[in-house]
């Protein structure tokens, strides 16, 4: 069960390669020495085409990576005559590196896929609660940590009082393009990481009549859950899984410049469907505790990045990969049990 996690990026690119050393493979450089590396099978009859992505949060790349190794070792040999396989590996080799959820320019990827930012108008730039308490400008909290904690939990609950957990979450996930070293940046401009992805969408759809499209991310399920969620309207998907559409629109509260953009923009297919995975890794019970957890954890390593005290970083970059990648045997187990299980309901869906 262990081959399938690593200890860190470079270890886990290098099981990576390793095991892809049949197909046909390519790297994209991002910084230094740090890569995006792409592996892909196709088929004499091209009908469907997977995508598997990991790391697009850097260090929910531990647990991505090793989904993408679990896939190869049990699935690729069985599926490859049927299925066209496009595997990216570390979207974000940066934070996947250094233990962070942002890339090299604090922007966060999954928020990053915006055709054209000047027209942004975020529902977060807007919100008086968040003008007026502000956990995003993080200049402002030069507190004492124990104040600071407090502050920060008033501002969750009485959001949470407000508009209910599931619009919470996706209020305080749903980016903004106000503060450049501030928590979930969108950015300005497309990063190097989407500018990829779109390019090889475009390319590698156009044989294929269908596209599906996973990424694998970890944090604020319950514990050993996996929460699937897709962009994809409800009765659009045959497959059956188990899983929460995003599809909100109406309410005004949708995931702006999602990965799943890069599919339902630049793909060829005729049908295209998105999985975005989360596997819980916080708490067993309550879906609030691991929001609260996780969210403040990212809102003082954001913090500590960027303003210091810089002494501080290695010890908040640990506890960010303990808290996106537990490394328990229960855990591991209960990861790879859903992999399986989610991975045997898309290959055997006709
Ligand atoms: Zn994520």
């Amino acid at each position: 069960m262990n081959k399938y996690f690593s200890e860190n990026y470079f270890q886990a690119r290098e099981k990576f390669r390793k095991s892809t050393a049949k197909l046909k493979k390519s790297n994209y450089h991002i910084i230094d020495d740090l890569t995006i590396d792409v592996a892909e099978s196709h088929p004499k009859k091209k009908e469907k085409l997977l995508i598997i992505i990991s790391g697009t949060h850097g260090v929910e790349g531990y647990v991505g990576s090793a989904f993408q190794l679990f896939f190869i070792d049990k699935y690729l040999s069985k599926i490859k005559d049927k299925y066209g396989i496009l595997l990216i590996h570390s979207l974000n080799p940066y934070g996947f590196k250094n233990n962070r959820r942002y890339n090299e320019n604090n922007v966060d990827l999954n928020r990053n896929n915006n055709k054209d930012f000047s027209k942004i108008n975020y529902f977060f730039n807007k919100n008086k609660l968040f003008k007026e308490e502000n956990i995003f400008n993080i200049k402002r909290a030069f507190l004492s940590d124990n104040f600071e904690r407090i502050r920060y939990n008033l501002l969750l609950y009485k959001l949470i009082l407000k508009h209910g957990i599931s619009k919470t979450i996706q209020l305080i996930g749903h980016g903004q393009n106000k503060y450049p070293k501030g928590l979930c940046y969108s950015g300005k401009n497309k990063e190097k990481s989407i500018l990829f992805l779109d390019k090889k969408i475009k390319e590698i759809t156009k044989d294929y009549k269908e596209t599906i499209l996973i990424d694998v991310h970890t944090g604020a399920a319950k514990k050993y859950n996996l929460d699937i969620f897709t962009a994809n309207k409800l009765n659009e998907i045959k497959i059956d899984v188990p899983f929460k559409s995003t599809n909100t629109k109406k309410k005004g509260t949708d995931h702006i410049g999602g990965i799943e953009n890069s599919l339902f923009e630049n793909s060829k297919s005729k049908k295209n469907i998105h999985f975005t995975l989360e596997f819980g890794t916080i708490n067993k019970y309550s879906t609030v505790i691991s929001l609260n957890y996780l969210s403040y954890l990212l809102f003082k390593e954001n913090q500590i990045t960027n303003f210091g005290p810089f002494e501080k970083i290695p010890k908040i970059r640990q506890k960010m990969k303990k808290a996106y990648f537990p490394e328990n045997k229960k855990f591991k187990e209960n990861m790879l049990k859903k992999t399986k299980d989610f991975l045997e309901r898309i290959i055997n869906y006709q």
